[in-house]
């Protein structure tokens, strides 16, 4: 046990977040900083802000290297919105839909009513 202080391998000599280290003992028995890479986030949902499930949390650059296919899912807005808030675009769509057929119908009625 004779020196047991560990120092950094690289030139950067701060504290920062891109400079994070965990102590790590080799197989021969010293310890020494292992440098650790940021984590990733998470993309997530563009309406209600929950981490998109199925879709890896990577850096930026980790995203380029990866296939499309691992960055959405087979769903019109997969890997943009949940699949709760893309139910609620849709029926959303649908009632008011609807509710244009409602009144056309009703305006027909009473124009109908009037020329009798
Ligand atoms: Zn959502």
């Amino acid at each position: 046990m004779a020196n047991n202080r560990v120092t950094y391998r690289r030139r950067n000599p701060y504290n920062t977040t891109s400079n994070k280290t965990r102590v790590v003992k080799t197989p021969g028995g010293q310890l020494r900083a292992l440098h650790i890479k940021k984590r990733g986030t998470a993309p997530k949902c563009g309406d209600c802000g929950v981490k998109l499930p199925g879709i890896p949390a990577l850096r930026p650059r980790e995203y380029s290297q990866i296939s499309h296919p691992k960055k959405t899912v087979q769903r019109a807005y997969g890997g943009s919105r949940c699949g709760n808030c893309v139910r609620d675009r849709i029926v959303r769509a649908f009632l008011i839909e609807e509710q244009k057929i409602v009144k056309k119908v009703l305006k027909e009625q009473s124009e109908g009513s009037k020329k009798k």
